[in-house]
């Protein structure tokens, strides 16, 4: 299952009402599982994993015909169904013997699935099945890939070294989130270290024996403690201890996924990583997306480089230093950017909050959803079958105009001990025209409950747009819906609605969900819409330097991870902090983002490309109809570039993206 990350990113569940509200349309997603212990989670591995080797005998034994790709795409749904869940919750639950047993259990099934890839039996019936269309086509094409991927066309000796491959990578990836998300960080300030710091992120935390405040490094604490602590030595403590929060037990992870990576492609004759990775993408080939990279890269160094400059000036200011001598450290960058954000714009995003209280914030999204793509949220407010935690709620997706029940979502919004502590969205299970399947995702965040800064807001926004393009997915196959498409395309849909958070129009929806809130004032909004642009060129910067290292670290010949890091992060204009390991926190890399961060800058170019057709009215309901069904609902039962040439009538290409990055 695909974890699908942010850029760097009350309870009661459903059971009784939701069987009866999704009775009118697909069939109901079975409720979550209640997980009672780590045995409970032993058990139910068990019989998941049995009752889909059962099923998959069954496909190897079934005749060729007619019926197959169906047949095939029943047990892929079932797999989903078997493992999903548990292969979730280590990511969430509040017991840490459950995520652990979970996370056992998630190394069961990438061994059931990488032996999967490499069954011959069903790669030769789905190359020999009949395909009704091209649907099925895409569908076979797809699934060929990936068996071939696995290495189901190798030779016995390589077959065999490619899954021991594949199993240790994705043990590898759990170790490494396992350490950042078990590490546990604790830093303990006086008050006056804290000085800038808005009470409400330190007021009622806990106490140290000195009474000094102790805060943890998740972005709660972390983010307003970097935008807004006067003092350099708090940030610069509370710096490191995030930046190295991986430590050098994840850069040694880290080192062998990268050469393991590489001897996998190896396996298929390729000489690094990356181009193997790439050849079934957008991308196709390490060339073209080092060509796009180096083409972000010159539209914004300049831009990257002036910031500096304006960076260093205000410092020098602060602190009555001389501009010419004063340094600026990497703890120093996101407070003298939000100081000269203040300064210049007169925005803080810190004021924000009280005019996007959580709960309020969520339904103000769905809302947004609801009135682009016609469809309805319903919180399920009673339930007999409570999910992981008590604050995690659900919600039913349904059709407004027919009343059909499309799926549904869950969220968990707060940060707690042991939870994943980044945003991201888990596709749980994939809908199906053809079998009635209701979709269910996942939506985890880790937001103050005081409320959200803008900034979030539109973190808010991009999880929900992978919710929706799993949950308005209406393909013919589960193994094709929503967030199945290339990876290179997938942060497009998330990426384009970001921008509707800068929209006055679509903010005014705020009174329709919460009559009672405050609405953010007009000229707070203008503000920040004119604050937009401010330090673009560190921020693609960034985001360049991110997408090349994870292309270099997938070379041909294979570096150190951390001297690699080093030595990119010190040709960029802030350097780089000797000792700083960010690459140990670097969660995307061990991922399935690995040799395809870069995925992020290109799904941008698609995500700004298709926001042009909405340019005049971020809500108009036909364009969000039209782009519901050629696009989300299409999910990967056509390549990308065709959904996007659909929707447009053209077809795509980088024109916005490119002045978006050269505008001064
Ligand atoms: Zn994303």
């Amino acid at each position: 299952m695909k974890r699908l990350f942010l850029l760097p990113g009350a309870s009661l569940a459903l059971l009784a009402m939701a069987a009866s509200a999704m009775a009118q349309g697909a069939l109901p997603a079975p409720a979550f599982p209640q997980f009672k212990s780590a045995t409970d989670i032993a058990a139910r591995c068990d019989s998941g994993l049995a009752a889909t080797k059962k099923q998959l005998r069954q496909l190897e034994q079934r005749k060729v015909d007619d019926g197959w790709i169906a047949a095939y795409d029943r047990f892929y749904a079932l797999t989903e169904d078997a493992g999903n869940a548990i292969d979730f919750i280590q990511y969430v639950h509040p017991d840490k013997a459950i995520r652990d047993a979970a996370q056992a259990c998630s190394l069961r099934w990438a061994d059931f699935n990488s032996s999967l890839k490499q069954n011959e039996t069903i790669y030769k019936s789905m190359k020999a099945a009949p395909a009704a269309d091209a649907i099925d086509r895409e569908l076979q094409r797809v699934a060929i890939g990936n068996f071939e991927d696995g290495g189901v066309a190798l030779p016995a000796a390589q077959r065999e070294r490619a899954k021991l491959i594949l199993d240790r990578l994705t043990e590898l990836d759990q170790l490494f989130n396992k350490n950042i998300r078990e590490a546990g960080i604790k830093l303990a300030f006086t008050e006056a270290e804290l000085k800038g710091v808005p009470e409400n992120v330190w007021k009622t935390a806990k106490r140290d024996e000195q009474g000094r405040i102790v805060l943890g490094v998740d972005y709660p604490s972390y983010v307003p403690v970097m935008q807004s602590a006067e003092l350099s030595g708090t940030r610069e403590r509370m710096w490191w201890a995030k930046v190295n929060e991986g430590g050098d037990a994840n850069l040694k992870l880290l080192a062998e996924v990268a050469s393991l990576r590489h001897e996998y492609a190896g396996l298929f004759g390729y000489d690094n990583y990356v181009d193997f990775n790439l050849r079934r993408k957008m991308a196709k080939d390490g060339a073209t997306a080092w060509k796009f990279l180096d083409e972000v890269k010159s539209s914004v160094i300049e831009g990257e480089r002036a910031d500096l400059v304006e960076l260093r000036a205000v410092k020098a200011r602060h602190l009555g230093t001389p501009a010419e001598t004063t340094e600026i450290k990497r703890w120093d960058s996101t407070y003298y950017s939000e100081r000269l954000r203040r300064e210049r714009y007169s925005v803080d995003q810190e004021a924000f909050r009280p005019y996007f209280p959580p709960e309020q914030t969520l339904a103000f999204s769905m809302r947004v959803v609801e009135k682009l793509m016609g469809v309805r949220y319903t919180k399920v407010v009673q339930a007999s079958s409570p999910l992981w935690h008590p604050e995690a709620q659900t919600y039913v997706v349904s059709d407004a105009a027919s009343g059909k029940k499309l799926g549904q979502l869950y969220v968990d919004l707060y940060p707690r001990e042991g939870k994943y502590n980044h945003a991201a969205v888990w596709p749980l299970r994939s809908g199906s025209s053809k079998l009635g399947r209701a979709s269910v995702a996942a939506l985890v965040v880790n937001f103050d409950r005081k409320g959200l800064t803008l900034d979030e807001v539109e973190t808010l926004l991009h999880e929900l747009g992978h919710a929706v393009h799993n949950n308005l997915s209406s393909t013919r196959h589960a193994s094709q819906a929503g967030t199945t498409v290339m990876q290179d395309f997938v942060e497009a849909p998330s990426q384009m609605l970001e921008d509707w958070v800068y929209d006055k129009k679509v903010l005014k929806l705020m009174a329709e969900v919460c009559p009672t809130c405050k609405p953010v004032p007009d000229e707070m909004v203008d503000k920040a819409v004119a604050a937009k642009g401010f330090a673009k060129g560190s921020r693609y910067g960034r985001q360049h330097l991110f997408a090349s290292y994870d292309l270099a670290l997938h070379a041909a010949v294979v570096p150190d991870p951390q001297q690699l890091w080093a030595k990119m992060e010190g040709e960029s204009p802030l350097r780089h902090e000797s000792g700083s390991k960010f690459p140990a926190g670097f969660a995307h890399l061990t991922a399935q983002y690995g040799a395809g961060y870069y995925g992020y800058l290109w799904s941008l170019v698609l995500a700004m490309d298709l926001r042009t057709a909405f340019q005049d009215d971020k809500l108009n309901p036909t364009t969000g109809a039209n782009y519901r069904a050629k696009v989300l609902g299409q999910g990967g039962q056509r390549p990308a570039p065709e959904l996007v040439k659909d929707f447009l009538g053209r077809d795509s290409n980088s024109k916005a993206f490119f002045d978006e990055l050269r505008k001064q």
